[in-house]
């Protein structure tokens, strides 16, 4: 009987191991990574301080290669910064002397595919964001929110299929976080993009996220992998963290997060 080949997944990590390599020594970041995301999809990477969640996301994005296993995205192994790939950091990068128009083209001119066409979709996002009246304002007009926002729509403008995530809130007040998250999730739904978000906050994790994956540390390695009830993952975050089953699966998740990181798992 013939097979029908299964679809590649859209990022797929295979037994990815990273060294860091000085002259002097080598340090193992993470060991032995599976993991799989499909379209469309939003995964959530949770684990303690130092556990190579940014390394993950820096060898999906191409800026790292990996020491040993395969990276993957739409099953072609990754060689280095693809256009598919949008990496919003945990500081937002804005230029102080660029104006926030100015600053959301900027991906566009690194890309060189900045024309009115791209502007437009750019000044879109912007509106989206409500944050079209400060189009032509400074980044140090804006409050931290906003600018996480900015630098939100600085890399969606480029029109990535892939959103990679660093701790994208870890700066902002709680309040602030929480709007932002329901902002995030329901521009990623509305245009359909797949992500990765990378967190020390299970709770953000569980409200975002559609699969979480909790990394142990030294070296990181998968330690436990949750797939969010639908009953809560079609939720936005902030209803997802209202919802009755919520806190019981967050104690659920977080004792095997503590096994993992005393290393009784
Ligand atoms: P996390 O994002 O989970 O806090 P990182 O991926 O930044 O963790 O780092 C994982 C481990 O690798 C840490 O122990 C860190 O000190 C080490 N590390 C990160 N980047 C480098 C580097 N460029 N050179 C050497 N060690 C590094
Ligand atoms: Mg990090």
């Amino acid at each position: 009987m013939s097979q029908v080949p299964s679809s590649p997944a859209k990022i797929q990590l295979h037994h990815v191991t990273h060294l860091y390599v000085s002259s002097t020594n080598a340090f193992m970041a993470v060991q032995g990574i599976d993991l799989r995301v499909e379209e469309g999809e939003f995964v959530c990477l949770v684990g303690p301080s130092g556990c190579g969640k940014t390394t993950l996301l820096s060898l999906i994005s191409g800026l790292e290669q990996p020491t040993a296993g395969k990276v993957l995205i739409d099953g072609e192994e990754v060689r280095g910064a693809s256009r598919k790939v949008g990496y919003m950091l945990q500081q937002d990068y804005l230029f102080n002397w660029r104006t926030i128009e100015e600053n959301i083209f900027l991906g566009l001119d690194i890309q060189g595919i900045r024309n009115r066409e791209t502007e437009e979709y750019a000044l879109h996002l912007l509106n989206e964001m409500e944050l079209s009246q400060f189009r032509h304002a400074y980044p140090s007009q804006l409050s931290g929110g906003m600018r996480q926002r900015v630098a939100l729509v600085r890399t969606l403008a480029c029109q990535p299929e892939i959103l990679l995530l660093d701790e994208p809130f870890s700066a902002l007040d709680h309040q602030t976080k929480l709007k932002l998250e329901d902002l995030i999730i329901l521009t990623l739904r509305r245009h359909k993009k797949t992500a990765v978000l990378v967190t020390h906050d299970l709770s953000e994790a569980i409200a975002m996220g559609d699969k979480v994956y909790i990394l142990s540390r030294n070296p990181g390695r998968i330690s436990s992998e949750l797939e969010v009830p639908k009953t809560i993952s079609a939720l936005l975050p902030f209803q997802a963290r209202n919802h009755e089953s919520f806190s019981e699966l967050f104690h659920k998740v977080w004792k095997e997060m503590e096994a993992a990181i005393d290393g009784t798992k």
